[in-house]
């Protein structure tokens, strides 16, 4: 099982037991009762809309040809809509003009909740955050084909809210 090797309290090597219904990483030593839940992490993410296209961005080290939504995490105390705003602010060098809810979905393979809007941003010059991305592309959005995972159903559905019925694209093709 994925997860860390020591309890955060105490730094006592963690084990596996079976906890409330699952197998769980528990801290053994008795006067600590460290249980890792490994709850979803919350992640916010955004269908950017600029002039007529989707802006896709693609972040360091993902396979060739990949591109997904812009997305991020929370920071503490920090209010949702302002976070997927400065995220789309910081990975688009846009100021966002424009948030919508488009909806909450799972994503189990990487544990994470998401939370995710609609963004439209002015028409203009995109400048990535390279520390974070390595590349970018606005796909227009008569052509924008979804994924079927995760984000990739957030932007299907906020297709339809424009009309469009989307094919999913297939694993391992790219958006053109
Ligand atoms: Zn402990």
């Amino acid at each position: 099982m994925k997860g860390p090797k020591f309890c955060p309290n105490c730094a006592t090597a963690l084990i596996l037991k079976h906890t409330k219904d699952r197998d769980r990483l528990i801290c053994p030593a008795e006067s600590c009762g460290y249980v890792h839940w490994n709850n979803p992490i919350p992640v916010v993410a955004a269908v950017v809309e600029c002039g007529d296209d989707v802006v896709l961005v693609r972040s360091i080290g993902w396979p060739a040809g990949w591109y997904g939504l812009v997305t991020g995490f929370l920071e503490q105390g920090e209010d949702v809509v302002e976070g997927v705003k400065r995220e789309v602010k910081e990975e688009t060098g846009l100021e966002p003009e424009e948030v919508n809810f488009i909806g909450i979905y799972p994503f189990f393979r990487m544990n994470q909740i998401l939370i995710c809007y609609h963004v439209k941003v002015p028409d203009g010059e995109i400048k990535i955050d390279t520390s974070e991305l390595e590349g970018y592309k606005r796909v227009p959005i008569t052509k924008v084909r979804p994924w079927r995972a995760g984000t990739g159903i957030a932007l299907r559905d906020w297709l339809r809210t424009k009309g469009i019925e989307a094919e999913f694209m297939e694993f391992g093709k790219a958006n053109k």
